[in-house]
């Protein structure tokens, strides 16, 4: 048998890829070889299945927005039917009494990449969350949108049935 193109591994990274392959206008022949179809020992489908722009460098912060606007771009690119259960919900990160300059600083490089990122003091983290105890906490970043949970089989499954349809 001969493919141009063989990626080993059908999980997020090897379905993704020979999907953004034929999106980018590789017209070649793609074979994606995965050795369990049921994905149960895969990073992909084990995964938190979570997304956050709160990282501390800006590449980390780009691909997020990347995959971000993938999300957001879901029924145009799969389908009206698609559907990977996103759950908008941000992560809130804490910084006990040493943390605060760090988290700051992790903060203007979020926003500065255009994360939807806030940095809050303890009276507006116990304003906004009732159920914490902001005890020894200096500060909080909140990601007010784009950030949250996924259905990371739903997601995995849209780019292998759109693989098979364009193959
Ligand atoms: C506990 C945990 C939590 C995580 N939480 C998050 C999160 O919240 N958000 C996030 O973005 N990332 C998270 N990650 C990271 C994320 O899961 C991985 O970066 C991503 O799933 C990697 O995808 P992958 O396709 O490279 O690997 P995998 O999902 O592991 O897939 C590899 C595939 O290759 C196949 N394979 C391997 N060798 C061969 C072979 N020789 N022949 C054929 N097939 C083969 C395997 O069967 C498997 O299906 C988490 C990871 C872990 C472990």
């Amino acid at each position: 048998m001969h493919f141009d193109a063989v990626i080993v591994g059908g999980a997020i990274m090897g379905s993704a890829a020979a999907w953004f392959l034929r999106e980018e206008g590789f017209a070649g022949s793609i074979a994606v070889i995965e050795r369990d179809a049921t994905f149960a020992q895969a990073c992909t489908t084990l995964s938190m299945a979570s997304i956050r722009q709160q990282f501390s460098i800006p590449e980390n912060i780009r691909l997020s927005l990347f995959t971000l606007s993938l999300f957001r771009d879901l029924k145009a690119r799969f389908g009206a039917e698609a559907d990977i259960g996103f759950r908008e919900k941000g992560y809130l990160i804490l910084a006990g009494p040493d943390g605060r300059d760090i988290l700051a600083a992790n903060h203007a490089t979020q926003i500065a990449e255009g994360g939807d990122i806030a940095l809050l003091d303890p009276a507006q983290l116990q304003d906004r969350f009732s159920w914490l105890s902001a005890d020894g906490v200096s500060a909080g970043a909140y990601g007010f949108s784009g950030e949250g949970w996924f259905d990371a089989h739903a997601f995995l499954d849209l780019f292998r049935k759109a693989n098979k349809t364009r193959a």
